[in-house]
């Protein structure tokens, strides 16, 4: 049975049981559990990688449910972290393989040592912030990875390999303005399928020994739209991120408390300038004349003071939730939490 488990992949003439074999051999990271992040990695698990890692910094949400396909009402209920609930549900699809899901921010201090490792990394993220982190990271270590994105019923696609194609700094010109998310204007189920659909694609391409397309795909499922522009003449080469004279701006790491404002969603994160310092159980015994709601699941703790929602990872960092001011959430954060 466990042989039959790839033969339809197998069949497929540029995949080939050659292809199949290189497969299991690789490692692919993907950068965010979210909608992207759920439809890549299951047909990446049921392809057959030898191993994937995935990171996410998010917990499961009753409004995730509508596309983020490897999550159930559970996981909703108990607000599971995306990244722990993903890799189990995974390793579930395929317990031949090995699945590693990381709760922590892909950020500077992440980044570069987990693209290290891998042979193809996929964006599963939601931000610019995020992919020019991956772009930088990647460029640096020369591997390659493919941008996705997705809003409303539109998509977007591009396979960036360092050396070859222009990177994700040179083409800032080409990129759709950030502003509008998911969380204000929405997204349907197709428009994230499709968009994963062609980003695995690509990376099978890769991992099987193809080249990538130089284009830079662009679709619209409800409008029934597909453009595709050439980029191969794209390449900056004063570029700060792919050329001789990068400096990988995105990969500085910054110093001290760190917050950053999620798009669309009236919450701030906060992150200590040390993670990895707090424990949740005194955390729960300094908190209880302040809050009677606690919910502590195992992977987070999640407390209600003052109307304002809290949620605090075991790395110290904290979603603050109707909050919109980082200055105001810096202060709750310190008042209740600690530095
Ligand atoms: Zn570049």
């Amino acid at each position: 049975m466990i042989r039959e488990r790839y033969s339809r992949q197998t069949l497929f003439a540029p995949i080939g049981k050659d292809g199949q074999k290189k497969l299991a051999e690789k490692h692919v990271v993907i950068v965010g559990a979210g909608a992207l992040g759920s439809a890549n990695s299951e047909m990446l698990a049921r392809a057959g990688i030898g191993k994937i890692t995935i990171i996410d910094r998010d917990y499961v949400e009753w409004s995730n449910l509508s596309r983020q396909q490897l999550f159930t009402e559970e996981d909703a209920e108990l607000s599971r972290t995306k990244a722990k609930a993903a890799a189990e549900r995974l390793q579930a699809i395929n317990s031949a393989i090995t699945v590693l899901g990381i709760v922590e921010e892909f950020g500077p201090e992440t980044a570069e040592h987990l693209v290290e490792q891998a042979d193809f990394v996929v964006d599963g993220t939601d931000n610019f912030n995020t992919r020019f982190i991956i772009n930088d990271a990647c460029a640096k270590a020369g591997i390659p990875w493919v941008y996705g994105g997705c809003l409303t019923s539109y998509g977007i696609v591009l396979p960036i390999v360092p050396g070859e194609t222009p990177c994700l700094q040179c083409l800032i010109d080409q990129l759709p303005q950030e502003g509008r998310t998911c969380d204000t204007v929405g997204v349907i189920a197709p428009a994230v399928q499709i968009t994963a659909a062609y980003q695995t694609a690509e990376c099978l391409k890769y991992l099987t020994g193809y080249e990538l397309s130089q284009e830079m795909l662009n679709f619209d499922v409800w409008q029934r739209n597909h453009v595709s522009v050439n980029i191969s003449s794209m390449i900056d080469p004063h570029c700060l991120s792919c050329s001789s004279k990068a400096t990988y701006p995105y990969l500085m790491k910054q110093q001290g408390i760190q917050t950053a404002v999620l798009c669309g969603r009236n919450t701030v994160q906060v992150r200590p300038a040390q993670t990895g310092n707090l424990s949740i159980a005194s955390l729960v015994k300094q908190l209880k004349p302040f809050s009677e709601s606690m919910k502590d699941n195992g992977e987070l703790l999640i407390f209600t003071i003052e109307n304002t929602r809290f949620v605090v990872f075991k790395d110290g960092r904290t979603l603050i939730h109707g909050v919109k001011d980082v200055k105001q959430a810096k202060k709750l954060y310190q008042r209740y939490i600690g530095a």
